[in-house]
């Protein structure tokens, strides 16, 4: 595939005109061709245009012809497999194994979708007969089901290059959901989003869909992006990056006259829980386990642990040592782009800078015309200090963490109830501590949308049970995954129809069940 660097508009592309920007190799600086050059308004115009008139059609399609295409795009990424992590490993300089297991993560994920479409049950079907005779009113047959928003805006992230990006997670529970998509790349991989935006081209044309249903336009987000947010016929907007970003999203969106829901995903600093008794236990293999969940594809990960809280004494000495060990042996590795590097840099100066935090692991961040490399930082506080210091919460986003030894129980309930809305919160204890421990689950229930038990949050398995989200700011809409089959709710409303006859009513609310699909008649669940 010959990249042409040019925005993808239903089944053809944008002139290559007006200014744009080449794609950068974070590992060694050097530009990568093409240069992609930005969509204009009027392109942007032309992609909404295509998806508003694609909607009807492709959100009325049986769902098997949905299942298909998103399954013919799964093929595609799989055929050109090699082409694509090569491209994504110079734009980013992920690993080429990490990208591999992307490619098999990203092409499972639109299987999953395709799976749960054929399946049927989760359209949420409920029947509710009617009663005629009922006094002193009769009761109204009442249907209802799961019906698509309408076309989507996806923010791709710069960390998944693949698994969140233009064919990723946001892109396929909107397209299985019937709603078509039109993708802002993230700058970082320019590239690697034209030869998958063109794999779902593809898609679209051997599978029949109708055009518009995918588009990807090039362009700033303040420009592009925002036109697109702003856009009438655009419904909702997915999204994953910063904090900053995501609610500069959410408030457009609800400054529209029809303000319209942006599944946000921005960021959390996964707090992770010692208990006394697991630490005396095994204080060195949770530092192994820590660093290699910290470390791993250079902090860069949304999950990545940016706090422990610890009892202060000689056990968290043990798991120090042992950390401050392994980080010291860790080389530094090349952030996905420059900004990203130097947010870091900020950050972990900023962390440094706070009266009473000790720095633990000395850390390097080299930026210069040969690339953007960072190594692990690590900080000590007291849970007193901590507490005195809400921007130590804030999401140092990179390799770092800050231990906060506690005095008491107590004290780490008190971090636990300060903290803000997380995406996962993490516990090390026996099962006797846990146990004992109710008011500390309990408290880290209510801020986190998962909770792990000696493990690390690192690595999102994607499936039915995930929940990949939480309550604010780790997300604009903590009600909300964007992981696992449950994400296609992001992008769906209930339609509710009332005494219509059978002729009229979609297959999936038909008596009979034609679909022979799991629905709620009467109150029971069933699939009679
Ligand atoms: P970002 O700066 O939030 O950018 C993500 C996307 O949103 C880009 O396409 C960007 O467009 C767009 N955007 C950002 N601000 C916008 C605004 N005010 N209006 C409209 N569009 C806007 O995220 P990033 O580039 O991935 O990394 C920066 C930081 O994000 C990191 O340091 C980290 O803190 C955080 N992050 C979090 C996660 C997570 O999983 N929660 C993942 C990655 C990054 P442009 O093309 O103009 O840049």
């Amino acid at each position: 595939m010959q990249l042409e660097g040019c925005s993808l508009i239903g089944a053809g592309k944008a002139p290559h005109r007006g200014k744009g920007a080449s794609a950068l190799e974070p590992a060694t600086g050097t530009v990568l061709k093409p240069e992609y050059c930005w969509a204009s308004h009027e392109d942007v115009e032309a992609a909404v245009q295509l998806a508003e008139s694609a909607f009807e059609k492709f959100g009325a399609l049986p769902p098997a012809r949905r299942a298909e295409f998103l399954k013919a795009i799964a093929q595609g990424i799989e055929s050109n497999a090699a082409v694509i992590v090569e491209r994504a490993h110079q734009e980013t300089a992920l690993p080429q194994a990490r990208l591999t297991g992307e490619i098999g993560r990203t092409c499972g994920q639109l299987r999953l979708f395709a799976s749960l479409i054929e399946e049927g049950s989760w359209l949420d079907a409920r029947i509710d007969h009617a009663d005629p005779a009922r006094t002193p009113v009769p009761k109204p047959d009442v249907r209802s089901m799961l019906v698509p928003v309408g076309p989507v805006a996806v923010f791709s992230s710069s960390n998944f290059p693949l698994a969140f990006s233009v064919a990723g997670g946001d892109t396929a529970s909107a397209l299985a959901a019937g709603c078509p998509v039109i993708v802002k790349p993230h700058q970082g991989h320019l590239g690697t989003s034209e030869l998958v935006g063109r794999i779902i081209q593809q898609a679209v044309k051997t599978t029949g869909m109708p055009e518009g249903v995918f588009s990807l336009l090039y362009g700033p987000g303040r420009d592009v992006g925002m036109a697109l947010v702003k856009h009438p016929a655009i419904k909702a907007v997915g999204f994953t990056g910063s904090r900053a970003g995501g609610r500069a999203l959410m408030d457009a969106a609800a400054a529209r006259p029809d303000p319209i829901p942006v599944y946000a995903e921005m960021g959390s600093i996964n707090p992770v829980f010692l208990l006394p008794a697991a630490l005396a236990e095994r204080a060195e293999a949770i530092a192994t386990g820590f660093h290699a969940s910290v470390t791993l594809g250079v902090g860069q990960f949304c999950t990545n642990p940016g706090l422990v809280v610890t009892p202060a004494g000689a056990d968290t000495e043990r798991f120090l040592a042992a950390l401050t060990l392994l980080l010291a042996a860790t080389p530094a590795g090349a952030m996905l782009t420059a900004s990203i590097c130097e947010e870091y840099r900020a950050g972990i100066e900023r962390f440094a800078g706070v009266p009473g935090v000790k720095q633990v692991a000395k850390v390097t961040v080299e930026q210069n015309s040969a690339g953007h490399f960072a190594g692990a930082a690590l900080f000590r506080t007291t849970g007193a200090n901590f507490l005195a210091h809400p921007h130590l919460m804030d999401e140092v986003f990179g390799p770092s963490s800050l231990i906060v030894e506690v005095a008491s129980e107590a004290e780490a309930l008190q971090v636990a109830q300060a903290l803000e809305g997380q995406l996962t919160a993490t516990i090390h204890a026996t099962e006797a501590e846990l146990g004992t421990h109710h008011a500390l689950v309990e408290a880290l229930a209510i801020r986190a949308g998962r909770l792990l038990v000696n493990g690390f949050p690192t690595g999102v398995e994607v499936c039915h049970a995930m929940h990949h989200g939480g309550p604010y700011p780790a997300t604009s809409e903590g009600r909300t995954t964007s992981v696992g089959s449950r994400a296609i709710e992001r992008f769906v409303r209930p339609l509710c129809l009332q005494n219509f006859p059978q002729s009229a009513l979609p297959d999936a609310l038909k008596e009979g069940n034609p679909l022979k699909i799991m629905r709620l008649v009467d109150g029971q669940l069933t699939r009679e």
